[in-house]
């Protein structure tokens, strides 16, 4: 089923929870990939009724250019989930409809994670994503909600935010759904020509590096490695390369006692930009 507007939406949800289904929700921006139907699949295992938004968020846009060349496929993606289950219940309002007259960000305080990596070189984004998710999960108030790890920051600060807003929702992580040649499914891979899409896969064989060295090589040195490495290849800009603890999220300079490490890069392929990141221990 398919809704534009929140209130039919609403009447549907109620009816569901009335008949005491559970409902999982997963949030996209739409241009559909293995990666997002993966989510799908796992909340329609996890619970009784789901609901997917496509939604191109402008207000976590710190660059016009980029919310304007989003790539922007309505009909395929709906054809799409209407194959994997015709139980789905997909939401794609316009900014009004969900926002109201103003579409604008709500400012957060989500701690130290806020500005580091994702949030240090996109200004904004994160008010912006806890903005329009506080609004979704207010209109459509899900048991569960899924994110993928490939957006880890991200899915450190939702956790963060249905904390703040106190809302009763569970947030599930998923594990990063990747192309055979080890590139993480991204809607951005579109705008990339086929020779783009294998050069792109440096930024996973440099992960799988760093995780294979963790152990014996220093934060330092490490460093240093993936540097080198994006500067001798012609066809990708490193923006950052960080190591951090997955609670804090904050660059890590040497390791310390039994915490857990991640990994993560953001480079640009001509214009666009792509993220990855790999657990290391
Ligand atoms: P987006 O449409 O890019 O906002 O992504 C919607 C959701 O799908 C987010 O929770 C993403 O983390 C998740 N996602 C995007 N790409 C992947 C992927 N390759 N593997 C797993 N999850 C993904």
């Amino acid at each position: 089923m398919r809704f534009n507007q929140k209130d039919s939406l609403q009447k549907e949800i109620s009816r569901l929870k009335a008949s005491h289904h559970t409902i999982g929700f997963v949030p996209t921006m739409g241009a559909l990939h293995q990666g997002h139907l993966s989510l799908v699949q796992k909340a329609l295992q996890e619970n009784d009724a789901v609901v997917v938004s496509i939604f191109v968020n402008p207000t976590q846009f710190d660059n016009p250019s980029d919310l304007h060349k989003y790539p922007r496929t309505l009909e395929e993606d709906i054809a799409l989930l209407t194959s994997l289950s015709d139980q789905l219940l997909i939401f794609s309002p316009d900014a009004n409809e969900l926002y109201g007259k103003e579409v604008v960000s709500k400012k957060y305080r989500f701690g130290p994670m806020e500005r580091s990596m994702e949030g240090k070189f996109r200004s904004g984004h994160f008010d912006g994503v806890g903005t329009v998710l506080n609004l979704f999960f207010r209109a459509i108030m899900p048991d569960r909600a899924y994110f993928g790890e490939k957006d880890f920051q991200q899915l450190q600060i939702v956790r963060k935010l249905v904390q703040l807003e106190r809302l009763p929702i569970t947030i599930v992580g998923c594990p990063i759904t990747r192309e055979s040649n080890g590139l993480a499914m991204s809607s951005r891979n579109r705008r990339l020509s086929a020779a783009q899409q294998e050069e792109a896969t440096l930024i996973h064989k440099t992960l799988k590096v760093v995780r294979k060295k963790f152990d014996s090589v220093s934060i330092q040195k490490l460093r240093a490695y993936v540097k080198q490495r994006f500067a001798e290849n012609p066809h990708l800009t490193l923006e950052y390369f960080e190591i951090t603890p997955v609670e804090t999220l904050q660059p890590a300079l040497r390791k310390t006692g039994k915490k857990k490490y991640r990994a993560f890069i953001a480079a640009f392929a001509g214009e666009v930009r792509l993220i990855d990141n790999m657990a290391l221990n």
